[in-house]
């Protein structure tokens, strides 16, 4: 059993990630890869915490970026198969693009027209050095069951993948593989439903593809999801179509692998008790405002419920900075750390020096119970990215 971790001695604010948790995530992962046969590759998105990439180098098969720097960060620190989507690529980054990507998938086949010469010749130049790049077109599959229209990619006159209206079958000479992702957060139920949805619109093409990714948005790793079925999902699809199948989570990877540590700075009164912690929700914990969520905390509960009740506060002047009403058993004092649980994923890849607060440090709490503090972030931090 790994050591439970050692609130006491984190420094804060910080996010703390947990080997161990990590571990766990990625050895369910590797059965899915193994009896599904399909390859998980990790969305940067989600999780670019890449000081925890030699664990999941060891068991993914690579990362899919957005990006020209999430591409570079897959390149250079995950160093495995390196797949690259954008919503549109600039003709100023896809030559970088070109210089790392294994798999390039396009949003549009205007993109494709665009950039297919480059592609071409990076191919036939030695110059992609043994490395063959292979495209890909985003589609829309026609179907999510995704309640909030922020997360949904196939809302009315959504501008993410093609649509069977728009697709060009008369354009896919050089394309290998198609992409579609629909899921937020969903079971694989919903994905067997999208899968069906994406076959019934696309199935005629996929006789010509090499490979289909079937996204993101899987919660694998939380409690209650049907892992089975997602193997006999993939498998299914993979024998009738003959095709690989990529799948490419954020989320499922950093999944409750560990907190945000914050420490009580004051406590005021204004018709009822306010606890100001040294972290905040819109700079630090962004989703809580944005999706809303309400983060769990270690050893509280609903407001009322426990004999004392505060409201939580960040440090930013925002008005709204609240992270909720929360009951604790004991009174809090100044000092006292709260631990709001799975602050890993969607959190640091997202967080903002806004009012020039600091950014929590990244620390790593080893299996042998060891706390490494990887990062912690300066006045130059905020300064360099202001003028
Ligand atoms: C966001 C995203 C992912 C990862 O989604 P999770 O919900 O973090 O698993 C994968 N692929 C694409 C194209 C995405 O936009």
């Amino acid at each position: 059993m790994a050591k439970p971790l050692d609130i006491s001695i984190v420094p804060t604010p910080a996010y703390v990630l947990e080997e161990a948790s990590l571990k766990r995530n990625l050895a369910l992962l590797d059965r899915v890869q193994k009896e599904s046969g399909a390859k998980i590759i990790l969305a940067l998105k989600g999780f670019a915490f890449w000081s925890a990439f030699p664990w999941v180098r060891e068991v993914l098969h690579g990362a899919t970026a957005s990006s020209l720097h999430e591409a570079r960060l897959a390149k250079e620190e995950m160093r495995k198969e390196v797949h690259v989507y954008s919503v549109a690529f600039t003709d100023r980054e896809f030559p970088h693009i070109l210089a790392i990507a294994d798999h390039i998938v396009f949003n549009s086949f205007s993109q494709w027209r665009r950039f297919k010469p480059q592609v071409m010749e990076a191919n036939q130049s030695s110059g992609a050095a043994g490395r063959r790049i292979s495209c890909g077109i985003r589609v829309n599959p026609g179907h999510s069951e995704i309640e909030t229209p922020l997360y949904d990619p196939c809302y009315a006159n959504s501008r993410l993948g093609v649509t069977l209206e728009e697709f060009r079958p008369d354009e896919l000479d050089g394309i290998e593989g198609l992409h579609f992702h629909a899921h937020c957060g969903n079971n694989s139920d919903t994905l067997e439903r999208v899968v069906a949805s994406f076959e019934k619109r696309f199935g005629e093409y996929l006789p010509k593809m090499k490979w289909v990714n079937f996204g993101g948005g899987h919660h694998i790793t939380k409690d209650g999801y049907d892992v089975d079925r997602l193997i006999e999902v993939i498998k299914d699809f993979r024998y009738r179509h003959g095709t690989e199948v990529y799948v490419e989570p954020g989320e499922a990877v950093g999944w409750r692998t560990g907190p945000l540590v914050s420490s009580v700075v004051d406590i005021v009164r204004n018709g009822m008790d306010i606890a100001i912690l040294d972290t905040s929700a819109t700079a630090h914990m962004p989703d809580t405002l944005e999706m809303p969520y309400r983060p769990e905390i270690r050893g509280a509960a609903e407001p009322g419920k426990l004999g004392h009740t505060y409201r939580l506060g960040g440090l930013t002047c925002l008005a709204g900075d609240v992270i909720g009403d929360y009951s604790f058993s004991k009174p809090l004092a100044i000092g006292d750390k709260l631990v709001f649980e799975d602050m890993i994923h969607y959190t640091i890849v997202k967080n903002t020096a806004f009012n020039g607060i600091p950014l929590p440090s990244l620390c790593i709490w080893t299996e042998n119970g060891r706390l490494r503090v990887v990062r912690e972030f300066g006045y130059d931090d905020y300064k360099l990215r202001n003028g």
